[in-house]
């Protein structure tokens, strides 16, 4: 059974901690992830973008992820990550996925209020949880890009409208992050963050976060970031690991080997974030 990440949300809200999510992409990032949360306790997302789901199946992805949050004694669901269709939200939740962000950044204020209302009232009457993004963020997300300088920062009045007039249950936040590499030291919007949280009672969300020196995401926890978004590092380790094995091992021909030293480096980064995150023993 999937679980709507409401209560892990508020837990964290309430207790000054951010629930980290993870972008999986096959079964043996997903394992890394459970595992690595199983041996710290830790509440866990495991996210999934639209690309994800169309690589693998979508069906599979849901498969592979109700067996292991099954078997895994900490609380860890299935999130759906910059979904921009209806159709695909709609065929996730009939399936059980219990958390979905809707991203609509991209259209005008309003529009993006009418595009995330309906997934809201759609996913609210399973119990679901539902994640919208407003602002903007630079860089490259599944086959978006986005050009840094059309980057848009959320403006804290218009936080505060949005999560009222969509009744969405957390709210991800453009102040500065980026999605993928970045190019230059990315620069945090503190004060705009504080000022967001003055106004939006709701859990918001750091998307963004690979890069980031670790002192300014334990300043965005400690300002109101309830959720962590952790894409780029995780295919970063798993590739060069397994680059590496490869090149050490040039007749290396069997994946239960091969894929072993990816998957311990994604642990590595997973186990490094939880800590970030202050997600530990809290499970
Ligand atoms: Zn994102």
């Amino acid at each position: 059974m999937f679980i709507s990440t409401m209560e892990i949300l508020i837990d964290a809200q309430n207790k000054g901690y951010a629930v980290p999510a993870f972008n999986i992409h096959n079964l043996e990032t997903a394992m890394a992830v459970a595992e690595t949360a199983e041996e710290l306790k830790s509440p866990v997302i495991l996210a999934a973008t639209p690309g994800t789901f169309t690589f693998n199946g979508r069906k599979n992805i849901h498969a592979i992820v109700e067996t292991i949050a099954g078997t895994t004694s900490v609380p860890l669901t299935l999130h759906l990550d910059h979904h921009t269709s209806f159709e695909d939200i709609k065929t996730s939740v009939d399936l059980g996925c219990r958390s979905v962000m809707i991203d609509a950044s991209h259209y005008s204020f309003e529009e993006n209020i009418k595009i995330v209302k309906e997934v809201v009232s759609y996913t609210h009457k399973v119990g679901g949880t539902v994640e919208a993004e407003l602002g903007v963020l630079g860089g490259i997300e599944d086959d978006l890009e986005v050009n840094e300088d059309r980057a848009k920062y959320t403006d804290p009045d218009a936080a505060k409208e949005f999560a009222e007039r969509t009744g969405i249950d957390s709210l991800a936040i453009a102040i500065g992050t980026a999605h993928g590499l970045y190019k230059s030291e990315p620069k945090l919007d503190y004060e705009r963050l504080k000022q967001i949280k003055e106004l939006v009672s709701i859990p918001l969300v750091l998307h963004g976060a690979s890069g980031i020196p670790n002192e300014n995401i334990k300043r965005t926890i400690e300002l109101g970031i309830c959720k962590v978004n952790i894409a780029t590092e995780l295919k970063i380790s798993f590739s060069n690991a397994l680059r590496q094995h490869l090149i050490n091992h040039p007749s290396e021909n069997d994946p239960r080997k091969y894929f072993l030293s990816a998957k311990e480096a994604v642990k590595k980064i997973v186990k490094e974030k939880i800590l970030l995150c202050n997600s530990n023993n809290r499970a």
